[in-house]
Order: C-alpha cells, then structure tokens, then sequence
C-alpha cells in the first residue's frame, strides 16, 4: 500500500487527507524534510503560494524537495500547489519562486478574484467528467511540448489547460479535494 505525503505547511491540507483515507492508501502529512523519505508520493495543496513558498524555505523542505522531484520523485500540485512547481508564474509577488519542474506559465488569479471563484465539471483524460473548483485558480497561459494536457476548459476567454504531467509531477488548477469525488487522487495514486 503506497504512503502519499502531503504537504501540511498552509492550505488544504485537511480536505487532501480525507479524500486519500477514502482510497487504499496510507497518508502523512509532511512538516519536515525527513518524512519525504518516508513517502511513495507527495500532494502540495491549494492555499496561498507565496505562504507556502515562505514555509518550505523556514522547514528546510525546499532544497530536499527539489533535488527529491529532479531525481523522479512523484508530486501532483493543486492549485497554488502547480504554481509552485511551475517554470514560469506569471503576476507573481516579485520574489516568488518555484520549483520549475513543470514546462507551462501559470497567471496566479488568472480567472479572476476571490468573486470570480467558479465550478465547472472537467472532463479529466482517462478518468471521465469531474467536478472542478475553481478559487482564485492559476490560469495556465502556456503549456511546453514535453507536458501532456489531460484537462482543459473553456471558460471565459478561450480554452486553457487545467491538468497537465510531465513524467513524475501532475498539476491542477482546481481543487479536486473539495468534492466528494476520489478518482483524482486514485489517478495519482495509481501512478505510485
Ligand atoms: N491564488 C492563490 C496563490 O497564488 C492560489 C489559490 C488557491 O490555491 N486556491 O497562491
């Protein structure tokens, strides 16, 4: 049974646990840079980037979490989650950083405001329609030859991806912890 990390610094880290305690797994949340030897996998929540970006640095996770992802390492970031491990954020604060093991530009709040916050049901490549929260969600504005898109959606002005991998990292630009719905973490657990 595999152990999926995640990573327990701010956000919504208490929603990701439940929704994995529903599936076939084991689950740790992650405070330190030790416990990432401790896991088969790791999810970096929604939440506010710029505060978890903050609180890898204080913990010490960030360079061990860095040379863990560019060794293979398999992560899946939900919303400031995939800011995080984006090449490029777009409308960052000036000293944002990112792990860059993702090949797309992220806009932060790129739909828009808190008041702008929408739900749309995504139809996720190899799994089938499912319901996407979006709250001040990362707007994927370019997406690199090497990433594979599995989501994408309409919404506004044109279509964007929300889902894309490449190799050992996932990202989404909704929250798939605040539904009932479990088949987009069993994709990501499936892979572990
Ligand atoms: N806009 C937020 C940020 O920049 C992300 C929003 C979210 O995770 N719901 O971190």
């Amino acid at each position: 049974m595999p152990i999926v990390g995640v990573l327990a610094l701010q956000g919504d880290v208490r929603e990701h646990v439940a929704t994995l305690e529903r599936l076939d797994v084991k689950v740790l949340k992650v405070r330190t840079p030790e416990q990432l030897d401790d896991i088969d996998g790791l999810i970096v929540p929604g939440g506010e980037s710029t505060a978890i970006a903050h609180l890898l640095i204080t913990s010490g996770i960030r360079p061990v979490l860095q040379a863990r992802l560019d060794e293979g390492f398999k992560v899946l970031g939900t919303c400031a989650g995939l800011i995080l491990l984006s090449d490029v954020v777009l409308d960052g604060r000036d000293d944002q950083w990112s792990f860059k093991k993702l090949d797309v530009s992220v806009r932060r709040n790129g739909y828009g405001r808190q008041i702008a916050s929408f739900e749309s049901p995504v139809d996720l490549k190899g799994v089938g329609e499912v319901p996407g929260v979006f709250i001040r969600a990362p707007k994927i504005e370019h997406v690199g030859d090497n990433v594979e898109v599995l989501a994408t959606l309409d919404h506004g002005d044109g279509t964007h991806a929300v889902f894309v991998r490449h190799e050992n990292v996932w990202g989404c630009s909704f929250h798939p912890e605040l539904t009932s719905e479990t088949r987009v973490h069993q994709l990501f657990t499936d892979a572990l």
